[in-house]
């Protein structure tokens, strides 16, 4: 295992000189007066993660490979269901994760944190003046497995290498999903003295719900919130009218209550080998995703998943960082402003939750509680619009409640740099918001520019918004 991890941190330092080497090549003499900031992606979860076997040969870890995930499928699924129907629930949870286990085996992390195989991400954008000339973004790629500020200091030495190709002082980050967690650890270890601004979209910098259910037991599908889910995200990827009719049809005879149960069984049956085999073994150990806890679940699921096992110690003070910085993230944002960064928040809300999370129907964007990823805004329930004697939490003068009831932005941490989008699943993303935030110049404000003010409707086939 150590020496995995050798290796590991080897391959990153060549990397890194590489990178480094390359960029004094093309430095820049002179400042750049293009004014167009260069601007850094920061993508969320789901990159592609390259690893090495002793050839040299370079093979996907994640992704998995097509061919891997067939063979495993068919190798381990069939005795599955064939233990499923005769071995009773113990044998078909062994099968099953047999099966995860050799599907994820490739990702697994140690129990300190750190990749088992030697490890790195896609490569980043290069860094060339041609592409700041020609789109301006720079995309920031990084093992998203690893404690998030890993990932920070790998995009500080990105920014530095920026700052010097293109000869801009400061750069903007745009942090979408998991990339809001990398960027607030990023500001609470570096600070914000170089960057422009911050664009928060769909952010997971104050994790989802569905991930503190999910390390704390307390996974549940609900028939009522099976058919929510369908209703409100089907609808936003474009799926015909009559496959929704279907699916109202469908309720009536039952079906959502059959699967709803059958999940359900196989969670009460089973959960205890798919817990120990897939959500702790493969995922828990993997800080950037243990990192999207919420703060109100974080105690009972580090409890729950490692106790007070002393072979875990170092990876949960790396996770307790991350949760330090999530609960003071206002103060680091609020300094960061202060000192002269612009914050723009971006927040899809209209889905219900992941059908997993209980008899609950909250704001999300298909995946992400829209209550965090606005960095606090109060929400209606999905099916119970505020009334008209509803009063805004916050008196500041401004209205912040939206025209359909369903947002109070208020409580935001900033609600006047903070723009909810309704009808914008997490896998939408709104062009011509994000254009104008980009171009700005200062702090751009709900009140700035009358095609965008703090409530927008979404257009899913074009990607844009408009005002209500
Ligand atoms: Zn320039
Ligand atoms: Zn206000």
């Amino acid at each position: 295992m150590k020496k995995m991890f050798k290796a590991a941190i080897s391959l990153v330092l060549a990397l890194t000189l590489v990178v480094g080497c390359s960029a004094v090549g093309f430095a820049a003499d002179d400042s750049c007066d293009c004014g167009k900031t260069p601007v850094i992606f920061v993508n969320g979860i789901g990159g592609v993660i390259l690893s090495a076997d002793e050839n040299g040969n370079e093979f996907s870890i994640f992704p998995i490979e097509n061919d891997a995930m067939i063979s495993t499928i068919l190798t381990y699924l069939p005795p599955a269901i064939i233990n499923g129907i005769f071995g009773g629930w113990d044998s078909f949870a062994v099968s099953l994760d047999k099966m995860v286990t050799e599907l994820f085996i490739g990702m697994d992390c140690d129990n300190e944190g750190n990749s088992v195989l030697p490890a790195y991400a896609d490569d980043c954008d290069a860094v060339t003046v041609d592409e700041h000339m020609g789109d301006n973004e720079f995309d920031f790629l990084y093992d998203w497995r690893l404690d998030p500020y890993v990932s920070a200091a790998k995009l500080d030495a990105y920014i530095d290498e920026i700052i010097e190709v293109t000869g801009h002082d400061k750069v903007i980050i745009n942090a979408y999903s998991e990339g809001g967690e990398i960027a607030l650890a990023y500001f609470d270890e570096y600070g914000s003295e170089k960057v422009e601004m911050f664009i928060s979209q769909c952010s997971a910098f104050q994790g989802l719900t569905l991930i503190g259910k999910l390390f704390t037991n307390q996974c549940s599908v609900d028939a009522n919130q099976l058919y929510n889910f369908l209703m409100t995200m089907l609808p936003v990827v474009n799926v015909d009218q009559g496959v929704l009719d279907l699916l109202t049809v469908l309720k009536y005879t039952g079906i959502y209550n059959i699967l709803s149960n059958l999940v359900n069984k196989i969670l009460d049956e089973c959960f205890d080998e798919i817990y120990a085999g897939f959500a702790t073994d493969v995922f828990a150990c993997m800080p950037g995703v243990f990192n999207f806890v919420p703060a109100e679940y974080y105690d009972d699921a580090v409890e729950m998943v490692f106790g007070d096992d002393p072979q875990y110690a170092e990876l949960v003070k790396k996770i307790d960082k991350y949760h330090n910085a999530q609960v003071n993230a206002e103060e680091i944002l609020k300094e960061a402003q202060a000192n002269g960064m612009a914050v723009a928040f971006v927040s899809h809300y209209g889905i219900a939750p992941m059908p997993l999370v209980g008899d609950v129907c909250y704001q999300t964007d298909g995946l992400i509680d829209s209550a965090n990823s606005s960095g606090g805004a109060t929400f209606a329930p999905m099916d119970a619009p505020f009334d008209a004697s509803y009063k805004q939490a916050v008196a500041d003068g401004h209205n912040h409640v939206s025209p359909d009831g369903a947002v109070d932005a208020s409580t935001c941490m900033f609600p006047e740099n903070t723009w909810f989008v309704a009808g914008f699943s997490h896998w939408n993303y709104s062009t011509n918001l994000i254009d104008w935030l980009v171009a700005y110049d200062g702090q751009p404000t709900i009140n700035d520019n009358a095609e965008f003010p703090q409530f927008l409707v979404g257009d899913t086939v074009e990607n844009t918004v408009s005002a209500w």
